[in-house]
């Protein structure tokens, strides 16, 4: 189940350390220092490179950028695939001391534009073309209407040049600069600018460690983009620790698993969208683990059905899943230890991180008991400084400080974090209020549902009424309207939460981290009576 330390892995074991650091690049140094031959990273081309050699070659890329004109403090954005040469960007951005702006790949001109716009982006950098989309094309026109903008084609390929006319790294006292821009996934409305700094990305990567026991040699598979937030916070957790990132540049769950294997993963990293991938793939492949060396997954993003912990568990092997709650505003805010309880894994999202509060907070303004629903704030050092539109901060922290992140939830009396909904994902129904998650964890639970959003559409009597729209295992065999009334009133659950319309989908429409889109769902069948 154990990984296989190699022998010069073994032999480093016993002078590894784990590394605190004040910059991005401080990291990069310290750990090529400590182990320059340990592998960093992997991907499914069999390329890797070591921890020496992804210092020099961010180095190298640095002076390139340098000679190309890029200064300390400039504003680079990178939309760009899970490459090896994508972490190797990430490097030399940061070794300049650059302000940047990951993209999320599936951004099209409309995203894109606005975050070059709010950012005021002097670079950017894409692929040509990458799985069928002209990137090259979507730059040069959202370019067209920048001109303060150029575009830099990345096709795996970085600018070269000699580190000795590079200036000075970023120095110890920069750390709490802005120097991250990641954008929400825009579930809700306009991306987000969310402003990081080195300090809150490796405070980040240093909680994952701690709580979920991150080893030197771990070996962590990376199923979701790099260019969200949990990329950087990753990255930086493997060079705290040591831990290798195998990668891969888009998922696909057979792909994916195999690549994970031959690498000998031992942390499968993501979201429950990416946790039902491989649970679909391993019933499609009884008998041997498509995980075999995983010593548990972990991940967030999105509300997690409880059963599928012990299905990971059970069908994958290993602890099961540490799942957390965390946003690109505020990083792992919590996340479970995998040597916890089963039913603290199936039911919470675990306890908050290092360096991180959390609370509850009634309509009064009065912190919630145990127990207790209310809106989640948070506080702490992962906590980003601000959004980058100064309009969105007097609504995102209250007098004190704490970000108001508009999930609704509780804390247990062992400040484990239960997460009953979003403020916007409450279903109001002849004035009761109904959470769509409760229905959502039960509808997953029925043996002919591969997955379900439960959305509230507005109604002249009611409100709003309760629509589940639902994926199917088998196409030619759905759940039924009757079924599903049955399967509920079984579950006892009280009449008006059940829902009062049924839409069976091929494939729910989720967003780059697999998060279902209900805006585009409540779009579609508010529509349609
Ligand atoms: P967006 O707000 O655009 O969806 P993020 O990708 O940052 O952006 O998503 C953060 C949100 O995902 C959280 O505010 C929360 O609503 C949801 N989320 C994250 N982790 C969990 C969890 N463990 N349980 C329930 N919801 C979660």
């Amino acid at each position: 189940m154990f990984a296989t330390v190699t022998r010069s892995e073994g032999a480093l074991l016993s002078t590894h350390t784990s590394i605190d650091a004040d910059t991005v690049w401080e990291l990069v140094v310290a750990r090529a220092a400590q182990t320059p031959d340990f592998i960093l990273i992997t991907d499914e081309n069999d390329r890797t490179l070591t921890c020496a050699q992804y210092r020099h070659a961010a180095e190298r890329a640095a002076a390139g950028f340098y000679a190309e004109g890029v200064r300390p403090g400039d504003t680079v954005a990178w939309q760009l695939p899970t490459w090896i040469e994508t972490i190797v960007l990430l490097g030399a951005l940061a070794r300049l001391g650059v302000r940047q702006v990951p993209v999320l790949p599936v951004y099209r001109d409309r995203e894109l534009g606005f975050c070059l716009v709010q950012t005021g982006a002097s670079l950017l950098c894409v692929p040509a073309t990458w799985r069928g989309v002209d990137y090259a094309a979507m730059a040069a026109r959202v370019a067209e209407a920048l001109p303060g903008l150029e575009v830099r084609v990345c096709d795996r390929s970085l600018p070269d040049g000699d580190p000795a006319t590079l200036p000075a790294p970023p120095a110890a006292d920069t750390t709490r600069d802005v120097r991250w821009i990641y954008y929400t996934s825009g579930t809700t409305a306009d991306p987000k600018g969310a402003q990081h700094t080195d300090h809150s990305s490796i405070a980040a990567g240093k909680a994952f460690c701690v709580r979920q026991h991150v080893r030197f040699a771990d070996r962590f598979g990376m199923a979701f983009p790099f260019t969200h937030v949990g990329g950087l916070n990753n990255l930086l957790a493997g060079l705290r620790e040591g831990m290798g990132l195998v990668c891969v540049e888009a998922f696909d769950p057979a792909m994916s698993a195999a690549v994970f294997t031959k690498n000998h993963v031992t942390l499968v990293g993501g979201a429950p969208a990416f946790y039902l991938s491989f649970i679909e793939l391993q019933r499609k492949n009884p008998g041997v683990s498509v995980l075999p060396e995983v010593r548990f997954m972990s991940g967030g993003g999105a509300p997690m059905p409880p059963e599928m912990h012990l299905e990971v568990k059970r069908e994958i092997g290993g602890l099961g899943i540490g799942h957390g709650w965390g946003m690109t505003e505020s990083c792992i805010t919590a996340i479970n230890d995998p040597t916890d309880t089963d039913e603290h894994l199936m039911y919470t999202s675990g306890r908050a991180v290092l360096g991180m509060e959390i609370k509850a907070v009634l309509p009064d303004g009065s912190t919630a008991a145990a127990g207790v629903d209310g809106e989640m704030r948070v506080r702490g050092d992962s906590v980003m400084v601000g959004y980058l539109d100064p309009a969105l901060n007097a609504d995102a922290f209250d007098a004190d400080g704490w970000f108001r992140t508009g999930d609704i939830g509780h804390l247990d009396v062992d400040g484990y974090v239960v997460i009953t909904g979003r403020m916007k994902d409450i279903i109001i129904r002849k004035g009761e209020n109904i959470s769509a998650k409760e229905i959502e964890d039960l509808l997953y639970a029925h043996p002919k549902v591969i997955d379900a959003a439960v959305i509230g559409l507005p109604d002249r009597d009611r409100g709003e009424m309760v629509c589940a729209v639902v994926e199917c295992r088998d196409g030619n065999d759905p759940l039924t309207e009757a079924e599903l009334a049955q399967y509920c009133n079984d579950a006892q659950i009280m009449r008006q939460k059940i829902p009062e319309r049924l839409e069976v989908v091929d494939t729910l429409p989720r967003n780059a981290t697999g998060k279902i889109l209900k805006h585009e769902l409540r779009a579609r069948y508010s529509a349609r009576p």
